[in-house]
């Protein structure tokens, strides 16, 4: 039989009548006052945990810790991975900064701008970065933003994305880094007759800007447009690291186009200096970026500016054996799950690094390739139970591969 008296909560000892809500649990009550006060508890001790886990972060992951473990799987870019292990390792200190906020000096967020052509490697440094920092991570595509009311994606929705790879759990996504591609896309178009929008240029640069610098934003929790009847999580981006990337097509000309008019104009230094023409992206200056399209406030959220270089063939050739997780590492090991030994020989290497080069898709092309050569192995052998137990794939082999896959099959990223 239920116990008769008065219902009280049964950590405060409040009565019904004192309170706004009492729940009922299987055995006793908890008052409303009692739950916010608990859920701050939580809260706080979610935040002291942060905090170490930040503190942790930062005397394990100096920036050369980082740049090394960058090395074990991406080949080259030197400049770009010193940059990126400096602006992380500071993202953080900033983080811990904030955490025991006494000093009045306010550190600025250090988000990332990558400029290199595709493949070259951009994607896979903050994915790397993400990974090695524990943090959620997700992708978002500049190219299908627009701003809000027209027909495409909100910009909110990177953060939708950022939740989902965080189980929703918004702490640990308030934490995290987003890599926003092809942000070159979203350049202001100089042509765009002045009476039509430019939703998809300048428009979502400007709703880009609120969501860089760090403020709350409503996000829908199942991505979408946004109504008014749907329910929001609210989300700070104040230390949500963005790494933007984009190839910027043709900002070697802009680039060239400065260094020029220094060169003759007031900079006498600049004149002086060699310049490499053959990889003017390392000149690359927030002015060229501007000059392309992006409008000044957003460069100014962006403040860590680097580019990766175009993979030569020798780059191409080490990217495919020996990052940790190489290509061809990958299928050897597939092949050795099977209990076969593969061996590619030296000139098929050479075949596939020169074939990417020809399609001119950066070290994206390398996959594809090699797929088109290693599908028929792969399709035939789990079968093959008498089949033999070393498999060595050579130029005939493979240039016969090639000669019979679709090209437009190749090409796929
Ligand atoms: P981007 O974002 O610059 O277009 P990605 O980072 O997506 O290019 O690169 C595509 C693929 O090419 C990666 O998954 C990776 O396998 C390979 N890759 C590109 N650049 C490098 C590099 N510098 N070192 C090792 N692998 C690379």
């Amino acid at each position: 039989m239920a116990k008769s008296g008065p219902i009280v909560c049964s950590f405060c000892g409040r009565d019904k009548k004192e309170v706004k809500v009492l729940i009922a649990g299987i055995t006793g009550h908890i008052c409303d006052v009692c739950i916010s006060q608990a859920f701050k508890i939580v809260n706080e001790e979610a935040g002291a945990q942060n905090n170490q886990q930040v503190q942790q972060a930062l005397t394990v992951l100096k920036p050369q810790a980082i740049k090394k473990h960058l090395d074990e799987y991406i080949i080259g870019q030197d400049d770009a991975k010193k940059i990126l292990s400096v602006a992380v390792y500071n993202h953080f200190k900033r983080i811990a900064h904030v955490a025991n906020a006494k000093e009045d000096i306010e550190i600025d967020k250090s988000n990332v701008i990558l400029v290199g052509e595709t493949g070259t490697g951009k994607t896979l440094l903050a994915r790397t970065i993400a990974k090695l920092l524990h943090v959620p991570f997700c992708i978002a595509d500049a190219t299908v933003l627009t701003e809000a009311g027209y027909v495409g994606e909100d910009v909110e929705n990177v953060l939708t994305r950022l939740l989902q790879a965080a189980d929703y759990d918004v702490p640990s996504a308030e934490r995290g880094i987003v890599f926003i591609d092809e942000i070159d896309k979203i350049a202001r178009k100089s042509d765009n007759p002045s009476i039509t929008r430019d939703v998809s240029g300048e428009g979502v640069q400007q709703a880009m800007l609120k969501l860089l610098e760090g403020s709350v934003v409503n996000v829908p929790p199942q991505g979408g447009r946004k109504h008014p009847d749907a329910k929001m999580l609210q989300v700070n981006t104040k230390n949500i690291l963005f790494i933007c990337g984009g190839a910027f097509d043709g900002i070697d000309k802009k680039i060239a186009q400065r260094l020029n008019t220094q060169a003759v104009g007031y900079s006498a230094s600049v004149a002086n200096e060699e310049i490499d023409k053959s990889n003017l992206l390392q000149y690359i200056s927030p002015q060229d970026l501007k000059a392309f399209g992006l409008i000044p406030e957003l460069i100014g959220r962006l403040p860590v500016l680097t580019y990766l270089k175009p993979l030569d063939k020798q780059a191409l050739r080490s990217i495919l054996t020996e990052p940790k997780n190489a290509l061809i590492k990958q299928y050897t090991h597939l092949f050795k799950m099977e209990g076969v030994k593969l061996e590619i020989t030296e000139e098929v290497l050479e075949l596939i690094v020169n074939k990417a080069l020809e399609f001119k898709l950066g070290a994206r092309g390398l996959r594809g390739i090699c797929e088109a050569i290693m599908v028929d192995f792969m399709y035939d052998m789990p079968s093959d139970e008498k089949g033999p137990k070393t498999l060595v794939v050579t130029l005939d082999y493979a240039l016969d591969k090639l000669k019979n896959a679709r090209i437009t099959q190749l090409k796929v990223a």
